[in-house]
C-alpha cells in the first residue's frame, strides 16, 4: 500500500471542504470495505484519505413527514437493528442482513455501498423498490437525485468530485404494502450476489394498486421492470399471476457472463427468486 495522507474531518462541511480543496487527489473514506481492497490491490493511489466516520450527525436514521431519512455513515448493522428501518423499510433490513459477515455489517455503510456503484451490491436494489433519492452535497450546493438517475454504469455514478452523499431519504412502507429482498450467491452465506430482486407491492381491495421491482447483478446498474410492474398493476394475486410475473421478469434481465455466473443461469434464476418471494409474502392466501 502506498502512503496517503490521512484527515479526519468534525463536519460533513469540513470533509467538502477538503474534498473540494484536494479535488481527485482526496477519496472519501467511510468504513473501508471496498476502498481498502482497491488500495491494498494498488487499483487506487489517492494522496490523502477524508476519514468520514467520526461523523455523527452523518450516522443518524429518522424519520419526517412520511418519509425515512438514513445518513449516509449508517452501517448496514445500525440499518438491520433500527426499529424504524424494520417498520417502514423491512426490504432494506433483510438486504443489510445478507451483506458479507457481521463483522462486514459492522463496517460498511450505505453511503459507501452507493458510492462504489456495484451493480451486485445488496443495499441498493431494496431503495429502488422503495422509491429513494439520494442527497448530495458538495460546494455548489444540494441536490436530491432520484436513485434511478444516479447510476451511470459499474462503478459510475452522477456524484461530482466534491460531492458527498448525505442522506437517503425513502416514503415510508405503509400496513398495505408488502415487499421482499432475495440474493442468491455462490454460498448460501458471505458471497456476492449472483443476481437480485427487490419488489415492493401496494395492496388495495385485495388488488395490486402499485408495483416496484428491482433486479441486481443482472444488467449494467440495478435495473427496474417496468413490463411485469405493468402486468401485475391492477391484478388479483394468484399463482399463475406470480409464475406470469416470474417469467416477465426473466425476460427483462439483461444479464451478462462473468466469473461469477453465466447470463443464462442469472436470466433463469432470477425469475425463481421473484417467484419464491411473492410466494413467501402471499403464503397466507395463495393455495
Ligand atoms: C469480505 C467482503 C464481503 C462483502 N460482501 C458484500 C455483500 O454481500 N453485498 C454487498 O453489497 N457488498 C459487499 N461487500 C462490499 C462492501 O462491504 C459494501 O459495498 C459497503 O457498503 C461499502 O461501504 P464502506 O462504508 O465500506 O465504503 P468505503 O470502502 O469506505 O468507500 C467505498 C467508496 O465510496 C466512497 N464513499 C464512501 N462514503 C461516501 C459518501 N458518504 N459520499 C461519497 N462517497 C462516499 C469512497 O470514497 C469509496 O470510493 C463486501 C466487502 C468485503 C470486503
Amino acid at each position: 500500500m502506498r502512503p496517503f495522507d490521512y484527515l479526519r474531518p468534525k463536519s460533513a462541511e469540513e470533509a467538502i471542504e477538503m474534498k473540494a480543496r484536494l479535488g481527485k487527489k482526496a477519496s472519501f473514506l467511510a468504513g473501508g470495505t471496498d476502498l481498502l481492497v482497491k488500495l491494498k490491490e494498488d487499483a487506487v493511489r489517492p494522496e490523502a484519505l477524508i476519514d468520514l466516520s467520526f461523523i455523527e450527525s452523518l450516522k443518524e436514521i429518522r424519520e419526517a413527514d412520511g418519509t425515512v431519512a438514513i445518513g449516509s455513515l449508517a452501517s448496514y448493522a445500525d440499518i438491520g437493528s433500527s426499529p424504524l428501518i424494520e417498520r417502514f423499510g423491512y426490504i432494506l433490513r433483510q438486504g443489510a442482513l445478507e451483506i458479507g459477515a457481521p463483522q462486514i455489517q459492522n463496517a460498511a455503510t450505505i453511503g459507501g455501498n452507493i458510492a462504489n456503484a456495484s451493480p451486485a451490491a445488496d443495499g441498493i436494489p431494496p431503495i429502488y423498490a422503495l422509491g429513494a433519492h439520494i442527497t448530495l452535497v458538495g460546494k455548489e450546493g444540494r441536490r436530491v437525485v432520484a436513485v434511478e438517475d444516479f447510476f451511470t454504469g459499474p462503478g459510475k455514478t452522477v456524484l461530482k468530485e466534491d460531492e458527498l452523499i448525505i442522506e437517503i431519504g425513502f416514503p415510508k412502507m405503509m400496513e398495505q404494502d408488502k415487499g421482499f429482498f432475495k440474493k442468491i450467491g455462490q454460498r448460501k452465506a458471505l458471497a456476492i450476489s449472483k443476481a437480485s430482486v427487490a419488489a415492493v407491492l401496494h395492496i388495495a381491495n385485495g388488488k395490486i394498486e402499485e408495483a416496484r421491482v428491482a433486479l441486481g447483478a443482472v444488467a449494467p446498474t440495478v435495473i427496474r421492470c417496468p413490463k411485469t410492474e405493468t402486468l401485475l398493476k391492477g391484478r388479483k394475486i394468484s399463482g399463475s399471476l406470480i409464475e406470469e410475473a416470474a417469467k416477465s421478469v426473466s425476460s427483462e434481465s439483461m444479464a451478462i457472463g462473468d466469473v461469477r455466473s453465466t447470463p443464462e443461469y442469472r436470466d433463469y434464476v432470477i425469475g425463481v427468486l421473484f417467484e419464491r418471494g411473492m410466494r413467501n409474502i402471499f403464503s397466507d392466501i395463495l393455495p
